[in-house]
Formats: C-alpha cells, sequence, structure tokens
C-alpha cells in the first residue's frame, strides 16, 4: 500500500468493492471521485475528467443539476419519508406512475416502484409468477434471458444475468431460468453468415428451447433493447422481429429491460421503440432519476393487474414491498427528471448529437486496435482485437481492456471496459456537440498509447 494517499488507504481497509478484483485492489487502491460538474468529475488531487460513462450508465442529466437536488431538498423538508402500504400513500407516488405510464412503450395500467435495477427484474419474475398462479397456470413458470444479457445481480436477477462472473461461485442461476443465445454477431455470427440469417438462427435457438422445455411451462422473456453490460451488443438485422414473432407464438409475455436504454439513450424514449419490441412491461431504473437517488420501477399491463385483483379476492394481500417503494424523496428526484426531459426536450437534443457521437465511434473502426465500432444514439462501444481480419483477441494476461481504460483516465476521460475488450462509452445525455468532440479526441489519444503499448511489450 505504498505510495498510496491516506485516503486509499482506510477505503482499501472498510470498504468491500463490487465488481473489483479484491486481490489486485489492495495495492493499486481506488480512484477516489470528490465532486461533478455538468458532464465532468474531478478526483481527489483536483484532476478533470469527462464522465464518459455517465457513472455506471445513468447520470443522464449529468452532475450538478440543481432543480434535482432542489426538487430532492423540498420532498425531503415536506415528508422525508412515506409508503404505499396497506393502503397508504402519498402524492408523489401517483405523479410519478402517471408520468411513467404516459410515455411507456405498451399499454401500462399500473406501475410498481422499487429501489434498483434489479430489483425491478426481480419484481418482474415474481409479478409473473404470480399472475400465472393467478391464472390458474401454476406449470407456466420458466423465463427465458439471453446470454452476454445484463439484468441484475439479485439472487433472481443475477440468475437473468448471462456472465459467468455473476454465477461462478454464486450457486446461480437459480432453477426455473435459462438462457438462449446472444446477438453478437460480430463474435458469433459464422464465416459467410449475413445479420438476418444470424437473426434467423437466434429465432429458431429460442423456438427450440421452448419446444425443448415445454412452450405451456415458459412464462416469459427478457431483453435489453442494447445489451450493454454484457458488451454493448446491438441486436443484429431483423432480430427483435424474428424474437418477437416466437414469443408471440407461444403466448411468451415480453419484458424489455430498459435500465439502461430507457429515457432517450437510444434516440427514442425507450430502446424498444428504437428497435421495433413489443414488450408486454418494461424495467427502468438509472436514467428515472438520473441516478441522483436510487430508484426503479416495472410496469403492467391491465390484464396482469385484473389477475392479481382476482388473485386478492381469493387470498387477501398482495405480500411484497419494500420499505422504499415509491420512497417519496426518489419519486420527487424522479418527476423533476422526467419533467426536465420534456421541458428541455432531451429526446431532440440526443437526436441532434447523435450523429456526432455515432461517427465519432464508428471513425475508431480505422484504428489498428479496433476490430468492431457500434453505436446508437448516445451508447457505443469499441472491440479491441489482436487482429482485425481473424478477430483473434488480445491474450487475456494483456487486459488489454484495462490497459485502454487507465489510458483514457490519464487523458482525462472516464470509460468502462467490459469483458472481452470492450470499452463502453455512455455519456451524459446533456453532452454538447463539442464536447463529444473533446470526449473522442481524448478516446484517441488513449488508443495511440495503447497501440504504443502493444508494440512495445510485443503482445500480438
Ligand atoms: N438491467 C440492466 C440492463 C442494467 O444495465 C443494470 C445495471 N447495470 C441492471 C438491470 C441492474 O440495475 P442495478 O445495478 O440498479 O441493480
Amino acid at each position: 500500500m505504498t505510495g498510496l494517499s491516506n485516503a486509499a488507504k482506510r477505503d482499501i481497509e472498510t470498504v468491500l468493492h463490487p465488481y473489483t478484483n479484491l486481490d489486485t485492489f489492495r495495492s493499486t487502491g481506488p480512484l477516489i471521485i470528490e465532486r461533478g460538474e455538468g458532464i465532468h468529475v474531478f478526483d481527489s488531487e483536483g484532476k478533470e475528467y469527462i464522465e464518459g460513462m455517465a457513472g455506471l450508465w445513468c447520470t443522464s442529466l449529468g452532475y450538478s443539476e440543481a432543480e434535482l437536488i432542489d426538487a430532492a431538498t423540498e420532498q425531503m423538508r415536506q415528508l422525508p419519508f412515506g409508503h404505499v402500504f396497506g393502503g397508504r400513500s402519498h402524492e408523489r407516488a401517483a405523479e410519478l406512475a402517471e408520468k411513467l405510464k404516459a410515455i411507456a412503450p405498451h399499454d401500462a395500467s399500473k406501475v410498481l416502484f422499487c429501489g434498483s435495477g434489479s430489483e425491478a427484474n426481480d419484481q418482474q419474475i415474481k409479478l409473473l409468477w404470480y399472475y400465472n398462479n393467478a391464472k390458474g397456470r401454476p406449470e407456466k413458470k420458466k423465463i427465458i434471458s439471453r446470454l452476454q444479457g445484463y439484468h441484475g445481480v439479485t439472487i433472481a436477477s443475477g440468475s437473468l444475468t448471462g456472465l459467468p462472473a455473476n454465477h461462478m461461485d454464486f450457486d446461480l442461476p437459480i432453477e426455473r431460468i435459462f438462457h438462449t443465445g446472444s446477438p453478437h454477431y460480430y463474435r458469433q455470427g459464422e464465416v459467410g453468415e449475413s445479420e438476418e440469417e444470424f437473426s434467423t438462427r437466434r429465432a429458431q435457438e429460442l423456438e427450440e428451447l421452448i419446444l425443448r422445455e415445454g412452450p405451456e411451462t415458459i412464462a416469459g422473456f427478457i431483453a435489453e433493447p442494447i445489451m450493454g453490460a454484457g458488451g454493448v451488443v446491438m441486436p443484429p438485422q431483423g432480430y427483435f422481429e424474428k424474437i418477437q414473432a416466437v414469443l408471440d407464438k407461444y403466448d411468451i409475455y415480453f419484458i424489455s429491460d430498459e435500465v439502461i436504454c430507457g429515457f432517450a439513450r437510444t434516440g427514442n424514449m425507450f430502446g424498444a421503440e428504437t428497435f421495433g419490441m413489443k414488450p408486454d412491461s418494461i424495467s427502468v431504473a438509472k436514467a428515472l432519476s438520473s441516478a441522483y437517488v436510487p430508484i426503479g420501477a416495472v410496469t403492467i399491463g391491465e390484464d396482469m393487474y385484473q389477475a392479481m385483483i382476482d388473485e386478492s379476492k381469493k387470498i387477501g394481500t398482495f405480500g411484497h414491498g419494500f420499505t422504499y417503494t415509491a420512497h417519496p424523496v426518489a419519486a420527487a428526484v424522479a418527476c423533476k427528471t422526467l419533467e426536465i426531459y420534456e421541458k428541455r426536450d432531451i429526446l431532440s437534443h440526443v437526436r441532434a448529437v447523435a450523429p456526432t457521437f455515432e461517427k465519432r465511434v464508428m471513425g475508431f473502426a480505422d484504428h489498428p486496435l479496433v476490430g468492431n465500432a457500434r453505436a446508437k444514439g448516445l451508447i457505443g462501444a469499441i472491440e479491441l482485437v489482436a487482429d482485425k481480419g481473424t478477430k483473434k483477441s488480445f491474450d487475456k494476461a494483456a487486459a488489454i481492456g484495462a490497459v485502454a481504460m487507465g489510458a483514457a483516465q490519464k487523458h482525462g476521460l472516464i470509460v468502462r471496459a467490459l469483458a472481452g475488450d470492450i470499452i463502453a462509452f455512455c455519456p451524459p445525455l446533456i453532452i454538447k456537440e463539442d464536447e463529444i468532440g473533446e470526449m473522442f479526441d481524448r478516446m484517441a489519444r488513449a488508443l495511440d498509447d495503447v497501440e504504443a503499448h502493444v508494440r512495445k511489450e510485443g503482445l500480438r
């Protein structure tokens, strides 16, 4: 721990860090972020960074939005806690539910709040199980998600997540959760196979899984419009259309996990709209409150609501809810966030700057390190490879993704390295055209440093 600041040492001795190599962390220590302003954050040494990941894909309105701070403060003064159990409520709950219903990409009847994206997806599973019991279909309980998908880390949502690190040593997934193939065409498309053909193959695999398990036992399918944490994977040509047809054929409830794609990220209010998905429900969190306070939610349709009422007639109480379900401070901040999206027309802003963002990300495809570049709206990624022709990856030990992330950091840009040496970009939605330019100029300098490192160390 030599060379580390006191703050870093204190952190190492007290904080258990998620998504961190706990061994190497003891010598590297944390980057301590102290404050934020617009799209920038500043570390404890005063160094400025462009927050190219909006934190964890979440601080959509940047780091110094006074209206959100005021909304929280006012709500804390008026009613710092209120709950919605057993017939109680407070006004912020319905206000936020109304706003969400008005923009949801499906016919939403009710909103069930929670504290995070993981909880939202956990609730999705519980609701679906409850619903099918209420409907007298106790066998219809299995849920299908996708390899490489990310849906959270609780026991159930972590089971939906299709990434090895989230299952290994945790004894996950739990039963009744199944994974079908990922839509990662660049990596998994076969030689000579078109995107459309690849999509057809993935839809066929989904159908085969359904038939193998028995269609009457499959309750739901969950997907992110663009896979986020699993690698910023875009749906290939025709993908959701073909998947949707399979789901419709077997009466399978479709959940769009909008935790990253929701609220204008992909150039429409929801990713489902960008990719022509027809979900029965959505999960939201993150940008719902611009991440200023923890809150998540799921929407349900009238059919599910009616079935739940019927169940209440039989068994009484709907036995679910968190102390913080529809927390008034979180709901007030989320209401203000949605109001800001509307009054500042964040959607039009995203659409206006997205072409620059997309062009800059795609421009990296010419770099010797970049095997694939992809972007939609204000989310994108580059995939670093040792050989562009064969798509050969770097040796895992070279940790090129981490090296690139470190190089970006040195140049004043925060990005995230995902499994497979994928560098993700997901800046606050308020980023301006010139700031996008600066962000990717910094990334370009970082990539040149990585290229020099690769050559020096003979890593190809
Ligand atoms: N779903 C998606 C698509 C996500 O990206 C995330 C978080 N990255 C989650 C669910 C889980 O959200 P949380 O971390 O708030 O539990």
